[in-house]
């Protein structure tokens, strides 16, 4: 549910009257109209009535370096409506910078994380010892001209990542999400019950994961049971797409490139290497066999981070995906075939 949208002057007046010019931990008089999830996470300020919370210097604190969590910033307003920016997922739990919090209680960082404003609270609040070097991959935004967008899908708002600069566009292949470490592999979500991967996969991974810089990971697609698409001929079960730094920040394409042929990783097949052009780009696209392959993906060719993900990455799915996968369900553990 969507509250609606305030100036920065009517979101610091509106929480302080609703709150009473009280802290809502003590009682005090409130010194700030605190932002319940940071507002750099929104793309449009985060000023939502329902993201404010009044408190008092020693509290507003204890709400930055997350020793209170969002459930009790929330209860302590008598907030019901949960609002979180669109790119975060809201069956997830984060904390106030959008680093995710597992089922363990341990947390993995989110977009800002390194920031050093970040790093400074959270080591103040003694939270830098409950984090992993996990890193849960984020929703890719639908490009605006996509087959298949969902309701719950995000759309892409402009090109400004992409405009003047090379971009890669790589077919989508029709599989589970994987995220490589020297050390962990977890799927979409950390929970294997849920997105468990396949021992083909494992196996795979095992060859080359000690090869993996410390902190650093991998992201590919687990290719090894058909969706709603059967594969005939792969050249392997697992597809590499991505790298990236212990600093969060994901490989220009062609230091992957250089990083997968020394991994032994097969990387997903280019469709367009050149030049932002949207004409060109949608014509690539559409002669892509959506009898064969789920979509397409675009990012630019050099290097950017994870904060920059949400403009960065866009995808196009096919037309009907949506059905064929409901469709196909019963098919689900079928195994693809492998061209050798
Ligand atoms: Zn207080």
């Amino acid at each position: 549910m969507k509250s609606k949208l305030l100036t920065r002057d009517e979101f610091r007046e509106g929480t302080f009257a609703r709150d009473n010019y009280k802290c809502v931990f003590c009682g005090k008089d409130a010194k700030d109209a605190h932002h319940i999830i940071e507002r750099r996470l929104f793309d449009n300020g985060g000023y939502f009535l329902d993201n404010g919370a009044s408190v008092c210097e020693e509290h507003h604190i204890m709400c930055e370096t997350t020793e209170f969590t969002l459930e009790e910033v929330r209860a302590a307003c008598g907030i019901k409506n949960k609002i979180i920016p669109d790119h975060l997922y809201p069956d997830y739990e984060y904390d106030k910078w959008g680093n995710l919090i597992m089922e363990d209680g341990r947390r993995t960082m989110g977009e800002l994380f390194h920031d050093p404003s970040v790093q400074k609270i959270l080591a103040k609040g003694g939270m830098l010892e409950q984090f992993t070097n996990y890193v849960k991959y984020p929703r890719t935004y639908h490009l605006p001209w996509s087959g298949c967008i969902g309701k719950d899908d995000r759309v892409l708002k402009d090109y400004s990542s992409f405009t003047g600069r090379r971009v890669i566009v790589t077919i989508k292949m029709d599989g589970s999400n994987v995220t490589m470490y020297n050390d962990y592999i977890h799927g979409r979500s950390f929970n294997e019950r849920t997105h468990p991967i396949s021992g083909r996969v494992k196996a795979l991974w095992s060859q080359f994961q000690a090869n993996i810089p410390d902190g650093w990971r991998v992201c590919g697609e687990d290719l090894y049971s058909t969706h709603s698409i059967h594969y005939d001929k792969l050249d392997s079960y697992l597809y590499g797409y991505s790298i990236w730094t212990d600093k969060n920040i994901c490989l220009s394409w062609d230091e992957t490139l250089e990083y997968f042929q020394l991994l032994d990783l097969t990387p997903v097949e280019v469709v367009y290497d050149g030049l932002w052009d949207q004409d060109k780009i949608q014509k690539a696209i559409q002669e892509i066999d959506f009898e064969k392959h789920e979509g397409a993906v675009i990012r630019p060719a050099d290097s950017f981070s994870l904060f920059e993900f949400k403009t960065c990455m866009a995808k196009y799915v096919r037309p009907d995906h949506d059905k064929t996968v409901i469709h196909n369900l019963a098919s689900k553990k079928l195994p693809h075939n492998l061209m050798k």
